[in-house]
């Protein structure tokens, strides 16, 4: 392949040693990318030696900009708990200074766009719309505001809840104008006394469809919070984008998913996080570290089912920091059974998709050419995305402290 002789000032020519496509296929070597108007124009390749101009990254692996598709950026990783609820009842300011850190810790870890899944006080969708600092310019954030939960159940922390005689649709309608997906959550968190899914669904099934409706005619996709059987079954039956945590779901509900095309956000990060916790008993570590293992053989599954899985990390919860989560996520999901390119594909092109970013997540023609450079053969990743080398936003490089 050779160089593009279209303008060079809107034309970048790039030696690759190594590159990961997002798509899942093999690591290719010794690659040639042309990139034109920020998009890739081709991929082949290295057959000229002699290329003038080329920026060269023949000892770097390529691969495209990291996505994480569930964080709570209202929320630091912190494992004090006096930290952990006075971020809890931290005033608007706080937790907009809170979020600019995180969003730079995100960048820094190679991260380029986000989805949330809601903060008490919806602070997160306040500063995407009034205060956005400067790296969140970079990086695209999506934002439920607030996660919707019943009365009296899980999810006062990031939420809020029907007031009584209402309805979910009717709670929730105001607020679907102004958010980018709606979050709700259709089960509790997992327990650390008893392995397994814990009470029952939170909303009938009636409450969930109506409300899912609602929210696809106003254009916006659902992310459902659900752990064990029933409530992941409903929340499908309930059409559902995807499913968060899946926790306990079992087969015939992995079966659901390849069949409906719905997506699944394992996020196991936060069990691993939990199962060496200080601070708790060693019953409790050793509840957290069964609970992984049953949800990476669900993984495992998932992949031999053809399940889409999105890369979500639960960043901001106990023990599970922004950005550095991306890679510890990935390394659950290689050892889950997937290959590093299948991995990085949860963190790319899957997460691109489900969060709408059509033309993102993968280094192929017609692609933005959003993609970070990692130095060394990729026999180094995951734990190698700790030394970014650069990222680049159509095809722009910028250093990861850049803007910070
Ligand atoms: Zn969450």
């Amino acid at each position: 392949m050779s160089p593009p002789a279209a303008n060079p000032t809107q034309s970048l020519w790039l030696r690759i040693g190594w590159l990961i496509d997002g798509l899942g296929g093999p690591v290719q070597h010794n690659v040639a990318m042309a990139v034109h108007d920020g998009r890739i124009a081709a991929i082949g390749p290295d057959t000229d030696a002699g290329a003038a101009g080329a920026l060269d990254l023949s000892r770097v692996t390529v691969l495209p900009a990291l996505m994480d598709a569930h964080v709570h950026l209202a929320f630091s990783g912190t494992v004090d708990p006096q930290a952990r609820s006075a971020q809890l009842n931290a005033a608007p300011e706080a937790v907009r200074a809170a979020v600019a850190r995180h969003l730079r810790d995100q960048w820094q870890c190679g991260v380029v766009a986000v989805r949330d899944g809601g903060d008490r006080g919806g602070e997160v969708l306040h500063c995407k719309r009034h205060c956005p600092p400067p790296v969140e310019q970079a990086i695209t954030v999506f934002s439920p505001g607030w996660a919707w939960h019943a009365f009296g159940r899980y999810g006062t922390m990031i939420g809020r809840h029907p007031q009584e005689g209402q309805t979910l649709a009717d709670a929730l309608a105001p607020y679907l104008p102004a958010i980018d997906h709606l979050k709700l959550l259709q089960s509790g968190i997992n327990s650390l006394a008893r392995c397994g899914p814990q009470g029952g669904p939170q909303f009938s099934g009636t409450d969930l469809r109506v409300a899912i409706r609602a929210a696809h005619a106003a254009g916006k996709p659902v992310m459902v919070h659900a752990n064990g059987d029933i409530a992941v079954r409903m929340a499908l039956e309930a059409g559902c984008d995807s499913i968060e945590h899946g926790y306990f779901m079992g087969p015939d509900n992995l079966r659901r998913m390849a069949d409906q095309s719905v997506t699944w956000v394992p996020t196991a990060i936060p069990m691993a996080a939990l199962a060496k916790a200080r601070g708790l008993t060693q019953q409790q570590k050793d509840i957290a570290r069964r609970t992984l293992d049953h949800q990476l053989d669900q993984i495992r599954q998932a992949r031999d089912l053809g399940v889409p899985i999105a890369l979500g990390t639960d960043a901001g919860g106990q023990g599970v920091h922004h950005g550095h989560a991306v890679r510890q996520e990935l390394r659950l999901l290689m050892t889950a059974g997937l290959s590093l390119s299948q991995a990085i594909r949860c963190a790319t092109r899957n997460a691109a998709h489900l969060m709408g970013l059509q033309d993102r997540g993968a280094l192929a023609p017609g692609h933005r050419a959003d993609f970070i450079a990692v130095p060394g053969p990729p026999d180094r990743l995951p734990e190698g995305l700790a030394t970014i080398q650069s990222i680049h936003l159509s095809g722009r490089s910028c250093e990861p402290t850049c803007g910070l």
